[in-house]
């Protein structure tokens, strides 16, 4: 057995990381300025996004974009129950409704179908996943947007490094991407808002800061022009220089993350076909290209007389870390209880319901080194044979 605890992820800082924060401490400008602008540059150049506004977090650009979109009261949202909760607490918090639908068993993308099926005449957005690093059916779903009248808003917090029939995530539509710790890349907590909709990137822009008028960080006032008015009341959802610099770090060695991240994925996906117990994903049949944000398994409980839970306690007893994304949100305490504000019946979700209770993340970070899969692997086994 491993004698240290391996966890499930952990950010690969180096000294250039530590050197472009402290240079931005010892800069006498630590807030939103030139460090974001570059930032949101790299960022556009990196996926091809026509604007980027840094932000927060990931939940805050979700937040914006409802605020934006003017969602609240009588408006349904189409998401998925199977992502992280923020989408559709910001929904209930806005006044609104999610429409929950169902996930391909196999991939955990939404099914552009189920998304079809759950349009009403309520319907004010569709919200779908690009979950663990692979691509939803975007031209299927744009479709359906389309045709409905609604907007498409991409959660992209998996999705840096992610492109289908050959456009990058991000290059097109509207997107939101997330720089929490164990994202592909981090601020420590951190986001971007994309969009290919020059109206409402500015839109986001300005509520992201109290809803002044201008934002731009002037270098010879050393901060805001002085003449910003509010123009409309807004949040405050802006980045710090200090987490920008360290994001811009992070994007320059974003290849050498990427390629380290495909080695490990096949390495484990070798080793587990050994494994009758583990079911990895399986990738989506259209072109695309996988940003290996996390390394899924699901566990066959039958076979394997065990839950998903138990076998996750009895591999951290092994010191291997695992996560857990995602557990249903309609399964979580408040929206089990109020079947009004989620999933109010019309659609099933029997593929949801049977990932939420076994899936599990493997560790997989770009600084993990061949033996620690091995280790991985061998704990795996144990636990499944004992
Ligand atoms: C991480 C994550 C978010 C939220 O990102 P934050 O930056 O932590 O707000 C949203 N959706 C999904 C699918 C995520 O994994």
């Amino acid at each position: 057995m491993r004698s240290e605890f391996l966890p499930f992820c952990k950010p690969s800082i180096s000294d250039r990381e530590i050197e472009a924060v402290t240079a931005v401490l010892r800069s006498g400008w630590i807030t939103t300025g030139a460090e974001n602008a570059g930032f949101e540059q790299d960022f556009s150049v990196r996926t091809g996004a026509p604007h980027a506004v840094a932000l927060a977090s990931a939940t805050a650009g979700m937040h914006l974009a409802l605020a934006a979109l003017g969602i609240g009261p009588g408006d349904e949202v189409i998401t998925p129950s199977l992502t992280w909760v923020s989408t559709a607490n910001l929904i209930v918090l806005a006044g609104a409704k999610p429409v929950f639908v169902d996930v391909d068993r196999e991939t955990l993308l939404v099914r552009p179908e189920a998304v079809a099926a759950a349009i009403t005449g309520q319907t004010a957005a569709i919200v779908p996943v690009h979950y663990a690093g692979a691509p939803v059916d975007l031209d299927a779903l744009r479709n359906i947007a389309r045709q409905a009248g609604v907007p498409l808003i991409e959660d992209a917090a998996h999705a840096l490094g992610t492109s289908c029939r050959g456009r990058r995530i991000g290059e097109t539509g509207t997107t939101i991407f997330s720089f929490h710790p164990i994202k592909n890349i981090t601020t420590g907590e951190g986001g971007m808002f994309c969009s290919d909709d020059e109206e409402l990137a500015l839109k986001i822009r300005r509520l992201r800061f109290h809803g002044l008028g201008v934002d731009a960080f002037d270098r010879q006032t050393q901060g805001r022009a002085p003449q910003a008015e509010v123009l409309e009341p807004g949040f405050k959802y802006n980045l710090t220089d200090l987490a920008a610099a360290l994001g811009r770090v992070q994007l320059s060695r974003f290849d050498e993350f990427q390629q380290r991240r495909e080695e490990i994925y096949w390495d484990y996906r070798e080793k587990l076909a050994g494994i009758e117990e583990l079911l990895p994903l399986r990738d989506p049949e259209y072109d695309h290209e996988n940003a290996r944000h996390l390394m899924i398994v699901r566990l066959d409980i039958d076979r394997a007389g065990l839950t998903r839970d138990d076998f996750m306690a009895r591999l951290k007893e092994r010191n291997i870390g695992t996560g857990l994304h995602f557990r249903a949100t309609h399964l979580q305490k408040y929206y089990r209880e109020r079947p009004g504000a989620g999933h109010d019946g019309r659609n099933g979700l029997p593929d949801t319901e049977w990932n939420s209770d076994r899936i599990l993340s493997l560790p997989l970070f770009p600084d993990m080194r061949d033996e620690d899969v091995d280790d991985v692997i061998e704990a795996a086994k144990e636990v499944l044979s004992s």
